[in-house]
């Protein structure tokens, strides 16, 4: 359906009914929430097999694990992830629950100590990062904590452009990092591309502590299809780019994200570096959780069985979500396009440039929490004020059968408020 060339009159007869809508439904004094990528209670519940998975004699065996120690993690979850990402026993550390603190002391180190014996980046005067966009908003809150300049990148179904990214980073030594969530974006669902993956591993740099912080958060959170990325680590290594990448993953929407664990991978020098710099702030990581994990996850081919069964779940609620946008505005409209996404927790839509917020707005007004405009973007700030983030996952579908219709509506009493604006 095209907007942009509907007459005045059209425009105003369906902004009547659209209001009219709009105010039935408002009226019904919905409260819905599709604002946080957070797993819901059915999904939880695949996992509360993890409370028997620990035995007496498992917990009192040698070593200890109620004791201190095993900075990096212990042996039996460490090869189930090595075996699931492809690294070595050296170039990992399983940690406590949350990848995003991982990565925040990622960045807090390379601020505050330097990596392989480069200034430390807050000696450096304006470093900068690449953020490709839309993308997460934690992570750009992280960089802007420690007031690193972002640059945003513009992303399509197969990432990144590299091109623009290649020119700042060959020519601009200031340019110290980037962000990526490469498989399922955070909030596209696309997948890197392998020509996006090599080039980010072959790149020039001219910063010579350049990292790519490569947040693999949904490494196995299909919606039923696998799409493979390839393996950015083996790249750099046989690119001679070794230690460019930090690798990050974490269970929380595999098993609880209140009560999971999380991994940073790289080469083995930067994750020594790592695991001696983290030896000052802990003795060692909740074993037993990890070894519930272990026991829990067993395999690769297990997690995989295990998260069919998160993509039975998740499926239904995406499939009806894009189902109602295609029925609504169509596969090619010109105030409203989506991406569909390959995996993850999220559907990226944008609607008419200038009309996110408003639609926001409309919603809360009406009952139903969306994700702020402009979040998916460095310092909240959308240009096009165009992007909205929608987290299908935590809302039943029934919720959903109330959510997806309200929105709709809000988008529409939005665009066209906006068109007839610019028609007066
Ligand atoms: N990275 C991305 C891209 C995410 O979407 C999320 C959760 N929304 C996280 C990290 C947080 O992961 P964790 O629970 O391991 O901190």
């Amino acid at each position: 359906m095209q907007f942009k060339s509907l007459s005045v009159k059209e425009l105003k007869d369906m902004y009547e009914v659209v209001s009219l809508e709009y105010d039935r439904i408002a009226a019904q004094g919905a409260k819905l929430d599709i604002s946080r990528g957070k797993p819901c209670r059915e999904q939880l519940d695949l996992s509360v097999g993890i409370f028997d998975a620990l035995k007496p004699e498992d917990v009192f065996s040698e070593p200890d694990y109620r004791n201190y120690g095993m900075i990096d993690g212990i042996p039996e979850l460490k090869k189930i992830i090595c075996d699931c990402i492809g690294v070595k026993n050296d170039q990992l550390i399983v940690a406590g629950n949350a990848s995003l603190n991982l990565m925040y002391d990622t960045i807090q180190r390379l601020m505050q100590f330097g990596l392989r014996g480069n200034t430390p980046w807050n000696k450096c005067e304006n470093i900068k990062f690449l953020c490709p966009v839309p993308g997460y908003d934690r992570h750009f809150a992280i960089t802007e904590l420690f007031g690193i300049e972002m640059i945003s990148i513009p992303m399509d179904e197969n990432g990144p452009d590299v091109d623009i990214i290649e020119d700042y980073v060959r020519n601009d030594a200031s340019v110290k990092g980037m962000w990526c969530v490469p498989k399922y974006s955070n909030p596209t669902g696309i997948v890197y591309s392998d020509q996006v993956v090599k080039k980010l591993a072959r790149m020039k740099t001219a910063a010579p502590d350049f990292v790519i912080m490569w947040d693999n958060a949904y490494f196995v959170h299909d919606l039923g299809v696998d799409y493979p990325l390839l393996d950015i680590l083996a790249e750099c290594r046989a690119a001679g780019t070794d230690g460019r990448v930090f690798e990050f993953g974490s269970t929380s929407k595999i098993t609880f994200p209140g009560a999971g664990i999380a991994f940073v991978a790289s080469s083995e020098d930067n994750i020594a570096w790592m695991k001696k710099l983290m030896g000052y702030q802990t003795i060692g990581p909740d074993k037993l959780v990890q070894l519930a994990h272990a026991r829990f996850l067993q395999s690769p081919e297990h997690i995989k069985e295990h998260m069919r069964k998160h993509a039975a779940i998740m499926a239904p609620k995406f499939n009806y979500l894009l189902q109602t946008f295609e029925d609504t505005f169509g596969k090619d409209c010109d105030v409203f396009r989506w991406i569909k996404p390959k995996g993850g927790y999220f559907i990226s839509v944008n609607v008419y440039n200038g009309c996110a917020k408003r639609v926001v707005q409309l919603c809360k007004n009406a009952g139903l929490t969306l994700t702020g405009a402009g979040a998916t973007f460095p310092l909240k700030h959308d240009d096009n004020d165009s992007n909205l983030r929608i987290a299908p996952s935590y809302a039943t579908l029934d919720d959903l059968h109330k959510a997806a219709p309200l929105l709709m509506v809000c988008v529409k009493k939005a665009v066209l408020e906006k068109l007839l604006a610019e028609n007066k």
